[in-house]
């Protein structure tokens, strides 16, 4: 065991869990052996070598008023770091111990606006012989930037995982039955950015979290926090003794908890939060999202607050219709509400600074911020309580706000602080002249010597009659008189010489001698007594931690509404007709994010009671996922107490929202499509409510053609008969729309084109009824598919459609007359596609007549109404004549849908299968 320096790091990250150490070394701040090596990869330190007793240990260091960035650059990276400081002891000795461990949840100095989640999970200690991850769960969140600290009880893993998925916690705490749950750690490890943290088991007990909870919010509120779950305040524990565990000191920022309510949640999966790109769009970039879109606001509190409604849609009718009054009022009245948003430009973030304040992390500047967004406040209440907003909820959202406080508060920090404030905080200079008696006694003798101090190099000339000098002060030397060389000989006797220069020389002389002492004493005095009142100072903010979190959260809340506003009132957008009534009426309707870039053709939509279930057919890229994209955006955008992009929208109050839509990202890292496909079908089925509104982006495309009908089919059924949702199912099995005869409330629209000349135009018009053609090859054209490809899919599609049979054609490569496999002389063997029956046969392949053999009990070979799947004999028969390779190279080959299918790929499987049939 290395002793010294070496030795007492080692001892102290032994004593911590955090990932890394950073210890106090006088003026720097530095990292040992493993840690350094970590440390300077990451943030690209040299690594120097430091001996101890003999072995070298790597050494990398940062400069003491670097740490924070340094630290905070490790953060973001998911690491904990202990940062230890050096003190000193009684004996005259240094030594160290870790004062804060940074780790992503409880960083202060963020480089961004967003909130930064620290969450807490908790599940009861014995859930029956239920399934390893039921709930119900605790969940608490907390901003320790901003303070925001919120609880709840969610019923389910899915639940939680919705939930996870939308605070996007930075670290993620899991209690004692939740960490061995490997899908919850690994849903926070890789669909979030966060770190998950193993925190002391106990923390999370009941009895001890509630003891937290008690303390933090105080006695009398313990019961009237107003959470009545125990697995919640269990939660809001852990978190508490946590974010004191790690010294971040921030917890009287901490000021309210707020339960938030499940039966006023609208439960968006994860799933749906991605496929509608609320926050980012599916490739990860915030442009494109709706947030994006729509978040015109102008201070960092109004965005996160933007965020938190698009991402936390309401069920309260009283409370949306509220901010729905507020987003009508501001955005018919451009005036005021540009004199507003003026305004809030000039706000700073007021949470924020209140949490700096009681974590004693706010210098002089930030104080001045407060200051100056708080001489805000009046103007911005008399703009928001002007006509003609008085009479909105904008009127009176400044009502919450002490606001005589706020300005008692102000005037404090206006008498106190100097407008430049130096970047030191004991150097002095920091507060104004007449705000102390004693510091201003101090202040006055101070400059009375720098006076004297001024004065006296023109006094040593007249009184000595010297030439050539001045008085200055350095480091080395302290204060001291110049004198040029040729003078130099001529000084007064008391003169002391310090030292001689190339041109002068240097002297002191008793009395600035004495004056130096007295100028360092009263230094030192003004900057401990100012720095001491900077500090009473910033108690006082913190102690106004609530009054300020009330006015930026009003400040907040202006600017989400003024923002959304701005953006209905700029783009044509309506307001919502809210009601209780199952039903989503939008007259004219348009994609709030797809609008802004293409000459949008707007469409109607109408679902309600007798018309619940539309199916939506149409060519590929026609504009069904527009469509459906674009009726869960208004009934979210409703839903998150905004004006939404249609001339008129009646929107029933949903209780959750679920889509399905071909996942692109899970393509890419290569898990079975299907397997995504059917779990997230499921979930939708067992969660779905005949309140909910569900979107369904094809399904059973992952699987084999009648496979997949038949799933697609029943699911309509049962999403008709027994959940009873809004639905809307593109799909791209025509077969489905025959279900619209059957099932009462299922109706078909359609995409409509026009095709002149075998072109095709999109008119991305829709219409009641189905359509019946798949234009897929039509695309394939469009995407460069390479001619030969696209002229054969014709050729097949056309006789698919003709003559419901296919030929399996052989190669040419011999003399071109075909190979032997297919067995006919012509190398051809026409396979019949039996749509009755679902299979495929052999058929007479050298046939010039082309007839297809009929193989079951299907009459009317050109009846495409669908049938009950079964396996035929003729399906035996044909598979043991073709032989096993042969049946599955065809039943591939029917599979491929082309227009899905990249060129490069097309070639790659024709190449395989000419082989497999070799
Ligand atoms: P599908 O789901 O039918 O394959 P998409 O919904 O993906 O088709 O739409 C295909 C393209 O058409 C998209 O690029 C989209 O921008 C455009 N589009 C869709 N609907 C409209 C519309 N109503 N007005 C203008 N362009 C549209």
């Amino acid at each position: 065991m290395p002793t010294g320096i070496v030795g007492e790091f080692l001892g102290l990250k032994a004593e911590t869990d955090a990932d890394l150490l950073a210890m106090q070394c006088g003026d720097f701040y530095e990292f040992f052996a493993d840690d350094a090596e970590r440390v300077a990869d990451e943030l690209d330190l040299t690594v120097s070598q430091k001996s101890s007793h003999g072995s070298s240990y790597p050494m990398a260091g940062v400069p003491r008023s670097e740490l924070t960035p340094y630290v905070n650059a490790l953060v973001e990276r998911g690491y904990r770091v202990a940062v230890a400081d050096q003190y000193e002891t009684d004996d005259g000795d240094h030594a160290r111990e870790v004062v804060r461990v940074v780790t992503p949840g409880t960083v202060l100095e963020t480089a961004d606006d967003d909130a930064r989640f620290l969450a807490a999970v908790v599940r009861e200690e014995t859930t029956g012989g239920s399934a390893d991850d039921a709930g119900p769960y605790g969940l608490a969140l907390a901003d320790v930037t901003t303070g925001r600290f919120l609880v709840t009880e969610v019923a389910d893993a899915g639940g939680l995982r919705a939930e996870l998925f939308r605070f996007d916690p930075a670290e993620v705490l899991p209690g004692p039955r939740v960490r061995n749950d490997d899908g919850l750690v690994e849903t926070a490890r890789e669909e979030l950015s966060g770190t998950v943290s193993l925190f002391d088991a106990e923390a999370f007990a009941s009895g001890r979290a509630k003891r937290a909870v008690r303390e933090q919010f105080g006695r009398e509120t313990a019961d009237s926090v107003g959470v009545d779950s125990e697995l919640a305040l269990r939660a809001a524990g852990a978190v508490l003794g946590y974010v004191e565990e790690t010294g971040a000191g921030v917890l009287a920022s901490m000021t309210r908890l707020t339960a938030y309510d499940d039966g006023d949640r609208v439960d968006v999966d994860a799933t749906t939060q991605r496929n509608l790109e609320i926050t980012e769009t599916m490739r990860g970039d915030a442009e494109g999202s709706l947030l994006e879109t729509v978040d015109h606001t102008v201070t960092a509190a109004g965005g996160r607050l933007l965020h938190e409604w698009l991402t936390r849609p309401r069920r309260d009718r009283d409370a949306l219709d509220r901010r729905l009054d507020g987003v009508e009022a501001l955005a018919s009245a451009a005036l005021a509400r540009d004199r507003i948003r003026e305004l809030l430009g000039d706000a700073l973030d007021l949470e924020r600074l209140a949490a700096r304040a009681t974590s004693g992390s706010a210098g002089a500047s930030e104080l001045l911020s407060v200051r100056d967004t708080l001489a805000l406040l009046p103007d911005l209440a008399d703009a928001a309580a002007a006509e003609p907003l008085a009479d909105s909820p904008v009127g009176d959202i400044f009502g919450e706000v002490d606001r005589d406080r706020a300005a008692a508060l102000r005037e404090e920090l206006a008498d106190a602080l100097a407008d430049d404030p130096p970047e030191s905080k004991t150097g002095g200079g920091l507060l104004c002249r007449g705000y102390d008696d004693e510091l201003d006694e101090l202040i006055e003798r101070h400059e009375s010597v720098t006076d004297w101090l001024d004065g006296l190099a023109d006094r040593e000339k007249r009184d000595h009659g010297l030439s050539h000098v001045t008085v200055d002060r350095n480091k080395t030397d302290g204060y001291y008189i110049q004198v040029g060389k040729s003078a130099a000989d001529g000084v007064p006797e008391h003169y002391r010489e310090i030292k001689t220069l190339k041109n002068s020389k240097r002297f002191v002389t008793d009395e600035l001698a004495e004056r130096e002492r007295e100028v360092l004493r009263l230094e030192e005095a003004r900057g401990e007594l100012e720095y001491e009142l900077f500090e009473a100072l910033r108690e006082r903010v913190a102690e106004r931690a609530a009054l300020l979190q009330d006015a930026g959260r009003a400040i907040a809340e202006l600017d989400a509404l003024a923002a959304l506003a701005t953006h209905a009132a700029s783009n044509d957008w309506t307001r919502p007709e809210l009601t209780d009534e199952r039903r989503l009426d939008v007259e004219a309707g348009r994609h709030p994010v797809v609008e802004r870039t293409t000459d949008f053709v707007p469409n109607d939509l109408e679902l309600d009671a007798n018309r619940g279930f539309l199916i939506v057919t149409g060519p590929n890229m026609s504009g069904k996922s527009t469509y459906m994209r674009q009726a869960a955006l208004i009934q979210l955008l409703a839903q998150a107490g905004s004006f939404v992009p249609a001339r008129a929208a009646e929107v029933g109050l949903v209780d959750g929202i679920y889509t399905r839509v071909g996942a692109l990202d899970e393509l890419a890292q290569g898990r079975s499509t299907f397997m995504i496909e059917m779990r997230e079908l499921s979930n939708i089925l067992h969660s779905a409510t005949a309140d909910s509104l569900v979107i369904l982006d094809e399904v059973g495309r992952g699987t084999a053609t009648y496979d997949g009908i038949s799933i697609a089919w029943a699911a309509t059924e049962y999403l008709h008969n027994e959940v009873r949702a809004r639905t809307l199912f593109a799909t791209h099995y025509h077969e489905l729309t025959a279900l619209a005869d059957h099932l009462p409330r299922v109706a078909n629209v359609h995409v409509a084109v026009d095709e002149r000349d075998g072109e095709v135009t999109f008119l991305r018009t829709v219409r009641d009824g189905p359509t019946n053609r798949s234009y897929g090859v039509h695309v394939a054209d469009l995407a460069g598919v390479p001619s030969p490809v696209v002229d054969r899919a014709d050729e097949v599609l056309g006789r698919l459609r003709e003559e419901k049979a296919i030929e399996a054609r052989g190669g040419q490569r011999e003399g071109g007359a075909g190979s032997e496999r297919a067995g006919s002389a012509d190398g051809t063997r026409q396979v019949v596609f039996d749509l009755s029956s679902g299979s495929f046969a052999d058929g007479d392949a050298a046939g010039s007549d082309r007839e297809p053999t009929a193989t079951s009990g299907s009459g009317d070979p050109t009846d495409e109404s669908p049938s009950p799947v079964s396996a035929t004999d003729s399906e035996a028969d044909a598979a043991s004549r073709l032989g096993p390779e042969a049946s599955d190279v065809i039943a591939e080959l029917s599979d491929v849908d082309v227009a899905e299918t990249p060129p490069v790929e097309l070639l790659s499987r024709v190449k395989e299968w000419q082989a497999r049939l070799e």
